[in-house]
């Protein structure tokens, strides 16, 4: 008898589109070409995005984490500081400027096009209701572009429900954070909504292509799944919200799994179908890496679950447009995946 014969059957749901998205992307991008362009050290504010082994990824390459630009040495004030995918209050770069520091903004773009929408509101003479989560880098960026007063942050449709507007404040305008749950801001705005008949709605949907498609992909591959195992860390927003999205949309059990050494194989037990995603800031190594740590105890085979095709891209800073980025330069993320060639 071979050793196939004798392992369990299992499928594996490889959810599509999955892991990193353009923002992401473009993030990690901006910090190896800034040490090809600058070398060793670049300092970045904050995990440049949420993900340590990542982060560990970039250390090795020479990049220094710090909270604050006061960590930065005086001596290292010619190297380049990058400011995180999730956005930074507008303190942050006037900051960096009365330091004479050399900073790189990583922001995402799409993150930029909430701060835009946040401010338009205001100049509109709108208090604007921030919808998101208390404390995240992406809530802080976005509520340090208005002034003080001028924006709340509204959690919950309880939240909503009790939310009052400023005394004085005749008219109300509204953005969210990038990676919330589709189907519970719905919820939220909803109740807005109902409350302030008036509220205005930001130009565009505030929620991201990439947590809009991740979360479809997730919701049409959990029904039926004994696991739904998502690939990302428990401070990223959206890969937690896929782990909701996957029991919601039936799944019986649902983890958020950072490395394959953390399965409890005890825990995990006799299943049958696993479904399987990553948060937008989970690189595919690690997919790889949890698929083999399947297959070494299942006679598993791998179905595409695919809902969306995804060809975004968002180009790095104008200073880095001139250095080469190769796969070799990426491959500490993305194994030996090489993305089409960009024009
Ligand atoms: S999740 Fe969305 S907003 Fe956040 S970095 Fe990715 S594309 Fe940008």
């Amino acid at each position: 008898m071979t050793m196939l014969e004798t392992m369990p059957p299992l499928t594996i749901r490889l959810c599509g589109p999955r892991g990193f998205c353009a923002g992401v992307d473009r993030a990690i991008q901006i910090v190896v070409l800034a040490l090809k362009a600058y070398g060793a050290p670049v300092y970045v504010r904050h995990e440049i995005v949420h993900n340590r082994y990542v982060v560990e990824g970039l250390e090795a390459k020479g990049a220094v984490f710090v909270e604050e630009l006061n960590e930065i040495p005086a001596e290292h004030r010619a190297q380049p500081v990058v400011f995180s995918a999730h956005g930074v209050p507008k303190s942050v770069p006037a900051d960096a400027e009365a330091r004479k520091l050399f900073y790189l903004d990583a922001t995402c773009p799409l993150v930029s096009k909430v701060h835009k929408q946040a401010m338009r509101h205001q100049r509109l003479g709108r208090h604007v209701i921030l919808i998101g989560h208390d404390g995240h880098p992406e809530v802080i960026g976005t509520m340090g572009q208005l002034p003080e007063g001028s924006v709340s942050l509204v959690e919950t449709v309880e939240d909503a429900a009790n939310w009052m507007p400023p005394e004085g404040v005749e008219s109300l305008g509204y953005v969210t954070q990038t990676t919330l749950s589709v189907d519970d801001t719905a919820g939220v705005i909803a109740m807005l909504e109902q409350r302030f008949p008036h509220l205005t709605a930001p130009a565009a949907d505030s929620i991201c292509y990439a947590t809009t498609n991740r979360q479809e992909a997730v919701k049409h591959a959990a029904p039926g799944c004994d696991l739904f195992i998502v690939v990302g860390a428990p401070n990223s927003s959206n890969s937690k919200r896929l782990v909701e999205v996957a029991l919601k949309a039936g799944a019986t059990r649902s983890l958020l799994v950072q490395r394959a050494d953390e399965l409890d194989w005890n825990e995990i037990g006799p299943i049958r179908t696993l479904g399987l995603s990553a948060g937008a800031s989970a690189p595919e190594v690690i997919v790889d890496e949890i698929i083999a740590a399947f297959k070494a105890r299942f006679d598993a085979k791998v179905e595409l679950a695919i809902t969306a095709e995804e060809n975004e891209h968002f180009l790095v800073n104008r200073e880095l447009r001139g250095i080469e980025l190769t796969v070799a330069d990426m491959a500490f993320v993305n194994g030996d995946y090489a993305p089409p060639p960009r024009t």
